[in-house]
């Protein structure tokens, strides 16, 4: 009698983690995993928050080279210890709904912000009809719930917008850069913009980088001649730019956070991988474009999570995702210590995000993917074509990083490999085994109980 309980505790995780594969001894699964009510059934059975943190174009192997470089090869991230891990499928369609085996961000962040797969280029609106599909945060909003948006891309960039906005294509960032949405524009009766969308939709918190977009003058509606950050204003958003502006920003009102004109400059700096390879280097964790007072996205993370203790929240919950966007934009550039500082980077906001999970039970975590990207590490004496360098990790050892997805000289590509999804809290087995994107909608509705 007195061992069943924990054997019943036990029985749930133990049963996943065979399900998928994996032989965990039952101490370990407690330890390191977080305690066995994480793993097992007797936490929460539905979440009353969400806390969902997608790092751009961080596969498999932009994962690994992150840990290679920083904990070791035996080390573990914060992201390596979710109790709950799968790996899931992130294909688009064409506008017939045919496959396209290689994703972009937007088609990507349709698919678990919607539960539909679109073309790429897409935001949250079908492939063939280009009719707007409801989104999570839509969802999660219509129930009373608080939201936020959280990324270190332009607020108007892909992955955030496919949560707030409705969009024949991803370019359509700001009031002046409708050309290729003739059919959102305010004029035609659309919804304006990706920018003016977001703050419409009246997000709770919207912090990013992206002011530029947000400074563009509104040329059509009830809005024309004000900026888009002028009718946040007009619709009672603080705007804030800086550390400090966020740490002092109220919360029970809406918060824009503009911290850079563009993306939000990185955090490490390197020498970009070459045709033939490098010289051995270390990198450096400090980036002098990177302005005193620009938050970390650890930082941003942290007070979006103060700033949705509202008493909407408390009662209600929230949903709040965090986006580490500039892993892919490295990738894209051939730039392996750009590209393994903003995985770092994201890692950090992964344990803000579980050290917040570990006071509040009922929230459940994702960290995923939106699809995979080029980097690959080969071995020291390889010598590929395309890009590559030799990095000198932490401890001690030469790690060699190819980028051959692309002609030397042009951006490297996104592949179409499965990436992980990993999970703790209310639902999270549902992550288990080989899903699909579109599922990670499902899972979290479900786990919100949102119709
Ligand atoms: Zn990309």
């Amino acid at each position: 009698m007195g061992s069943r309980p924990y054997r019943r505790r036990l029985a749930w995780g133990a049963a996943a983690l065979l399900a998928a594969g994996v032989a965990v001894p039952a101490a370990a699964a407690a330890s390191d995993h977080g305690s066995p009510s994480d793993v097992g059934g007797h936490g929460p059975k539905k979440a009353k928050n969400v806390i969902l943190l997608i790092g751009d174009g961080m596969g498999d192997s932009e994962i690994t080279l992150a840990r290679d470089y920083t904990v070791g090869a035996a080390g573990r991230l914060t992201m390596d210890k979710f109790p709950m891990t799968g790996t899931y499928t992130t294909y688009s369609v064409d506008k017939n709904g045919k496959p396209d085996y290689v994703t972009d961000s937007a088609a990507s962040g349709t698919g678990w912000a919607t539960g539909q797969k679109t073309v790429n280029g897409r935001i949250s609106k079908t492939p063939g009809t280009d009719k707007p599909m409801t989104t999570i945060l839509e969802l999660a909003q219509k129930k009373g719930l608080a939201t936020g948006s959280v990324t270190t891309a332009e607020l108007t960039d892909a992955t955030p917008a496919v949560l707030a906005s409705h969009a024949t294509d991803r370019s359509c960032a700001g009031p002046a850069d409708m050309k290729a949405c003739p059919n959102d524009t305010i004029a035609k009766g659309g919804p304006g913009s990706i920018a003016e969308q977001s703050v419409n939709h009246k997000v709770d918190v919207l912090l990013g980088g992206g002011k530029d977009r947000f400074d563009q003058k509104i040329t059509e509606g009830p809005y024309r001649g004000l900026t888009v950050t002028q009718q946040a204003e007009k619709l009672g958003y603080q705007v804030v730019t800086d550390s400090e502006g966020l740490r002092t920003a109220r919360s029970g009102k809406p918060v824009l956070g503009l911290f850079a004109p563009g993306n939000v400059p990185v955090e490490w700096t390197g020498k970009a991988a070459a045709v033939g390879g490098t010289a051995a280097q270390r990198c450096v964790t400090s980036n002098p474009e990177r302005k005193a007072g620009t938050p970390a996205l650890e930082e941003q993370t942290r007070r979006a999570l103060s700033l949705l203790d509202t008493p909407k929240a408390k009662k209600n919950g929230f949903f709040l995702q965090v986006e580490g966007a500039s892993i892919d934009k490295r990738d894209h550039a051939a730039d392996p210590c750009g590209q393994i500082g903003e995985t770092a980077a994201l890692d950090r906001a992964v344990k803000v995000a579980r050290d917040y999970a570990a006071k509040h039970p009922d929230t459940l975590v994702v960290t995923t993917a939106d699809h995979g990207h080029t980097s690959q590490i080969v071995p020291l004496e390889a010598t590929p074509p395309g890009l590559s360098s030799t990095l000198i990790t932490n401890e001690g050892r030469q790690l060699k990083v190819n980028y051959s997805t692309n002609t030397p000289g042009k951006a490297q590509e996104h592949t179409g490999t499965q990436v992980r999804i990993a999970a703790q809290g209310p639902g999270s087995q549902r992550v288990l085994g080989v899903t699909d994107q579109t599922e990670l909608f499902t899972t979290l509705r479900t786990a919100l109980s949102l119709r």
